[in-house]
């Protein structure tokens, strides 16, 4: 088997040796969900002053609404008390103030195989695509009554967060 996880596997022990998040109800104790971007350099939970169990975080490239976003978003709003949505992108993303033909390229180039056929939805314009997306949020249908929805951008450089819609 490969040995590539038994690194990973031994520091999961010691974190579990001083597990303290047992109990938690699985409900978001903040009543928040944040939409974000995968980049490694966004951490969502210190960012905020947020630990385990306050928030539901929903991951994609870009920190997108997208159709699986919204899904997740109506469970949360209904199920698991949501109250507050924040979407946040980043400064530096590497899938925003490009096009989905310049992301392939790079893709192809990386891998030596045809990306033409992978969709990416990469933000041409950043700012554009945060307001669009954070409408899409406010106008869902299924989404709860209710429902503070806002969107913000995080520099990488500096750890700020600033509301942007
Ligand atoms: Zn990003």
């Amino acid at each position: 088997m490969s040995q590539d996880f038994d690194a990973i596997l031994q520091a999961n022990q010691r974190y579990a040796q001083t597990f303290e998040h047992d109990g938690l109800s699985g409900k978001a104790a903040a009543g928040l969900a944040v939409v974000t971007c995968m980049d490694v350099r966004v951490d969502p939970l210190p960012i905020l002053g947020l630990r385990p169990g306050d928030a539901n975080i929903l991951r994609n490239p870009g920190g997108r609404v997208t159709p699986q976003v919204l899904e997740a978003l109506v469970l949360a709003t209904h199920l698991l008390g949501v109250e507050r949505v924040m979407v946040i992108e980043h400064t530096r993303c590497a899938v925003a103030g490009s096009t989905p033909e310049a992301v392939r390229q790079r893709v192809s180039d990386a891998s030596g195989k045809d990306a033409s056929w992978q969709p990416f939805l990469v933000a041409g314009d950043q700012e554009t695509a945060l307001r669009e997306d954070v409408a899409a949020v406010r106008s869902y249908p299924l989404l709860a009554d209710g429902v503070e929805v806002g969107g913000f951008m995080y520099d990488v450089d500096t750890g700020l967060v600033s509301r942007v819609v």
